[in-house]
């Protein structure tokens, strides 16, 4: 936990000798707890003392890095139990088991199906992170899925080995990327752990017991091991809702350092149905990487845009930037919609004038993200600022007309808007559903 500036004053000499370039200890203490100056800058601080300073420094829960990708898949560092106290910072890792006793063929085919899980929405590019593979038989065949896998994709690796020697057979193939190793747990510690030391790579901790996992966490630091992962097994949805939102709260709440790690969950479902909707759930709480074995898009983008809506911040709306879009082959004849610059309302409308096939202008003017009647209620969409808008980017220059196109929501601004800006004002459609026989029949 965070010291305060008196905490950090009590562990400090106490001399006011002015070395660090502060008048006092006290004024040191509260720079160092708004962390505008590094510790080292005073000499005298006691080793001990400094050993707390620094712990108290650390995360709550560790950064954890896998793979070598661009962007590389980053868990962990979290802050906050809830995400409306802040924002969720690091997005869970959304990943897929590959059995290794499938055919050549079959892997080939669903390494394939996996990379092309790539989504935009509301402007952003949306992901996968992951693919697991996982030993059922002998270590010669998890090696060679764990060889084809690696070649076929860019995306981070979770070794699923049974043994050492499998796990140390692949790791020999694919350390330089970086992959997650699973797992270590009370029976093969040591030997897990000393592999993760010796690749460099971080390690899963298995056990059932957050009192166990704590006491593994511990032995594998001891050992060596530091970017740890931690994972509680397949359990029923809300005995695993509570081991993982107790263990953020012990490393939030009470700063229990050996349970400080991100989590890893496995969804063991055959309906895919029932697969997406536990792996929600823990995408919500609190899971770092969840592992499913469906790869059909539906449920990948599903999945995805509630990591997105999740690891937004709460305080920040997505937002485009305030401009006129033309869409498709607009020209000085082509109507013009107006809305707001939240990104959300931007693309459901470009999405509806793009599926009409007339091509047209978007004027986003900026409410700061917020949605249309937000905005108007927050006097953030009004006839001055719409005016403002549309003389600032240049519109009259840009058609040939004198027509805006409102938001039917918004119709009651549409004198006033007339009135100020010059222009004719037509009410459109209410629901942006409503924009492609609007546009066609204008
Ligand atoms: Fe106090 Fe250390 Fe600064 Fe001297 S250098 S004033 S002892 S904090």
């Amino acid at each position: 936990m965070a010291l305060s500036g008196l905490d950090i004053y009590k562990l400090l000499p106490k001399t006011n000798c002015r070395e660090c370039g502060f008048a006092t200890c006290l004024a040191f203490a509260m720079a160092l707890a708004k962390k505008a100056v590094s510790i080292d800058k005073c000499p005298y601080i006691l080793p001990e003392s400094k050993e707390k300073l620094e712990a108290s420094s650390l995360p709550p829960i560790k950064l954890v890095s896998i793979g070598d990708g661009d962007p590389q898949l980053q868990i962990g560092n979290e802050t906050v139990m809830f995400r409306h106290e802040e924002k969720f910072h690091h997005p869970c890792g959304l990943g897929f088991i590959i059995d290794d006793n499938l055919t050549d063929t079959q892997i080939a085919q669903k390494i394939d199906k996996i990379n092309g899980l790539k989504f935009e929405r509301v402007g952003q590019q949306l992901n996968v992170n992951i693919i697991a593979i996982k030993q059922n038989g002998a270590a010669a065949r998890f090696i060679e899925a764990v060889k084809m896998v690696s070649a076929k994709t860019q995306l981070a690796l979770v070794l699923m080995g049974r043994d050492e020697g499998a796990l140390r057979g692949a790791l020999e193939l694919t350390a330089p990327k970086k992959p997650l190793v699973y797992c270590a747990s009370k029976e093969n510690l040591a030997s897990i752990a000393k592999l993760s030391v010796e690749f460099k790579v971080p390690l899963v901790i298995y056990a059932a017991s957050l009192d166990t996992l704590s006491e593994l966490t511990q032995e594998a630091n001891k050992a060596g091991a530091g970017d740890l992962v931690l994972d509680t097994g397949v359990k029923p949805l809300a005995q695993k809702i509570w081991d993982l939102t107790q263990i953020r709260r012990q490393a939030l709440k009470k700063s229990q350092r050996s349970l400080g790690y991100p989590c890893l969950v496995v969804v063991d479902r055959e309906d895919p149905y029932a697969e997406a909707m536990e792996a929600a759930t823990y995408i919500s709480k609190y899971a770092g990487i969840v592992l499913i074995k469906g790869t059909e898009s539906w449920e990948a983008l599903a999945l995805l845009a509630l990591r997105q809506n999740i690891y937004t911040d709460p305080q920040r709306p997505l937002q485009i930037e305030p401009k006129i879009y033309a869409i498709g082959r607009a020209n000085d004849k082509s109507p013009v919609l107006i809305t707001t610059n939240f990104s959300l309302s931007y693309y459901t409308v470009l999405g509806e004038v793009e599926a009409s096939k007339v091509p047209s202008y978007i004027i986003s003017v900026d409410t700061e993200g917020m949605s249309v009647l937000t905005a108007w209620a927050a006097e953030k969409f009004t006839p001055d600022k719409i005016t403002d808008s549309i003389n600032k980017f240049g519109l009259k220059d840009t058609v040939s007309h004198k027509k805006l196109i409102i938001p039917g929501y918004v119709a009651v601004m549409s004198g006033e808007l007339e009135d100020k800006s010059g222009w004719q004002i037509i009410v459109g459609p209410k629901e942006a559903a409503g924009i492609p026989s609007f546009l066609k029949n204008l």
